[in-house]
């Protein structure tokens, strides 16, 4: 199985949205919606409750950009329902991002020269202190910002 595992805190959320749009998508005969889709919507509502706990800064309207990348997938008379699901969980999952954060260790993600971990606190909503911020224009454009999100958590 792929994907951020049982003991991460985004991975309830992520299958209750996953679970509650799912037979939302339209039916394909056999099932609902393709298995490109299923997979799709699955793959998305994942990344997008791992960026929204482990990374709260990252986006100014997850709700709203979460419903841009997963609508398409949906008929339109399904769009309301859709909204109001994506909109609930993700109002808990902020809820959970703010319960966290102050249990979260808030560490610059760089490696020094010296091969030990950088000790130092990164600005609030990035993940590199000062000395780094390099770093973080390097990792950025990259392609799979959720995967690259989640090489660093399992680093730790
Ligand atoms: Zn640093």
């Amino acid at each position: 199985m792929d994907g951020p595992g049982l003991g991460s805190p985004s991975y309830g959320l992520s299958r209750s949205l996953y679970r509650e749009l799912l037979p939302r998508l339209p039916d394909s005969g056999m099932a609902h919606g393709t298995r490109a889709d299923r997979r799709c919507l699955l793959e998305t509502c994942e990344a997008a409750m791992q960026r929204l706990v482990f990374d709260p800064d990252a986006c100014a309207n997850p709700a709203r950009s979460l419903f841009r990348e997963v609508r398409h997938l949906f008929a339109i008379d399904a769009q309301a329902d859709v909204w109001e699901l994506v909109r609930f969980h993700v109002t808990a999952g902020r809820s959970l991002a703010s319960r966290f954060e102050s249990t979260l260790r808030r560490e610059c993600q760089a490696i020094t020269r010296q091969g030990t971990p950088c000790r130092r606190e990164p600005t609030a909503g990035r993940r590199f202190c000062p000395s780094h911020y390099g770093l973080e224009d390097a990792l950025a454009p990259a392609e799979g910002r959720a995967e690259a999100d989640s090489e660093l958590l399992t680093a730790a």
